[in-house]
């Protein structure tokens, strides 16, 4: 693999992972739908040699068009290797397995973390013997005791869904491994330009790649990116378990991460425009935005990102019920759940990503009644103020 570290995440967001050459001529890196490769000398000693992860034999274990994927990711992230999934929870699944493989293992984890991985954890994982405790990682002491009853896995995202806390992970990564832990990040919110996880030591860069990576709402993938010892166990769990990327929607996720800073940029501009606007509205009690300086996280944000997102959250006066009408009265942005594309999307945790929760779940997680989670996309930003601004009058 060649060294992109002189380049700049603009740059190796369109170059890393595939060059046209004298030998590949082609300037876009191939679509290769052929699940299985001619065997040789090469591939027959990687095999007995136990490195079958490096030949080309079988698409599960090694595909060019993922290879493209991979290599760009890896660089963008300051990875030595990146494995790509077929979603943002299979990425989740193996890196969690990786980490906590043996019965009687812990899993310290934020008390805001993405609906199906508190899930995974809460109701799947447990009854394999790995425990999670769900705790608020931003409070010193709460950190402390939970570390102290002992951790094999420390697990939080960038950013966090849907109030947008953005935890100090440089404090918590230091902590958690001086108690013997290893530091697990789902950074989907931030991407790789906003911050690199393993920078601020963390031992595992996680992203669904469903959101901004790909970023048109047309492909269901993940990733995985650390140092190669660890890499080579999550590897075995895509291999083993069989969640590997399609090479189609590697392909979409190619083109989709050549325009990730250009996307990025007007998605920040939009949310923290729409932000202030929606903060003056009489039906608004509040609004969650890391670059507004009246979020919680706002210094943390300063500290630990390069720019504040394109995810936002607002409470509507009159609960869930008064959220919903005003949802559906929008006649631009549309009411569908994940995040990360060209178009605004809106969607109610209540009955979305944390529906799973009881209401008091719920509010531990911090998430009041009538939250409402926007992905600003890329429209003209006075077109979405007008639709937000008229949806919620007519509520
Ligand atoms: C969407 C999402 C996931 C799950 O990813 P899929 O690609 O849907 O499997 C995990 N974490 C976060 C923060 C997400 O937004």
């Amino acid at each position: 693999m060649t060294s992109h570290e002189p380049w700049s995440p603009a740059t190796l967001c369109v170059h890393a992972g595939h060059r046209a050459s004298a030998a590949q001529r082609a300037v876009v890196a191939p679509l290769v739908h052929s699940t299985t490769f001619l065997l040789d000398d090469t591939a027959y000693s990687a095999m007995t040699q136990g490195r079958a992860s490096e030949a080309w034999i079988y698409s599960r274990i090694r595909n060019p068009t993922l290879d493209v994927v991979q290599e760009r990711i890896a660089a963008l992230e300051g990875a030595e290797r990146c494995v790509v999934f077929s979603s943002g929870m299979a990425a989740i699944h193996a890196a969690l397995l990786a980490t906590a493989q043996s019965g009687g293992s812990r899993v310290v984890a934020h008390r805001e973390i993405y609906g199906s991985t508190w899930d995974l954890l809460a109701h799947l994982l447990a009854p394999l013997g790995i425990a999670s405790e769900f705790v608020d990682l931003n409070d010193p002491r709460a950190r402390g005791a939970a570390l102290a009853r002992g951790a094999d896995v420390v697990y939080l995202e960038s950013i966090t869904n849907p109030s947008l806390d953005v935890p100090d992970l440089q404090v918590i990564a230091t902590e958690a491994h001086a108690a013997g832990a290893r530091v697990l990040v789902d950074a989907t919110f931030a991407t790789p330009l906003l911050q690199r996880p393993l920078d601020l030591g963390a031992d595992l860069s996680i992203h669904s790649a469903t959101k901004y990576l790909g970023g048109h709402s047309d492909l269901i993938g993940g990733c995985v990116s650390g140092q190669a010892d660890l890499m080579a166990r999550v590897f075995r769990w895509m291999q083993l378990a069989g969640g590997c990327l399609d090479p189609h929607a590697a392909f979409l996720l190619d083109r989709g991460l050549k325009t990730l800073p250009l996307r990025l940029e007007c998605h920040q501009r939009n949310a923290l425009e729409l932000a202030r606007r929606l903060a003056g509205h009489p039906r608004v009690e509040r609004v969650l935005h890391p670059g507004l300086e009246s979020h919680p996280a706002h210094e943390r944000a300063l500290r630990n990102l390069q720019g504040f997102g394109g995810m936002l959250s607002f409470v509507v006066r009159g609960g869930d019920e008064a959220a919903l009408r005003a949802v559906r009265a929008l006649r631009l942005a549309l009411e569908a759940s994940s995040l990360g594309g060209v178009e605004t999307l809106v969607s109610l945790p209540c009955n979305t990503s944390h529906a799973r929760m009881s209401a008091a779940e719920r509010a531990a997680a911090g998430i009041p009644p009538g939250l409402v989670r926007v992905s600003v996309g890329i429209e003209d930003v006075a077109d979405l103020a007008v639709d937000f601004e008229r949806a919620l009058t007519a509520a």
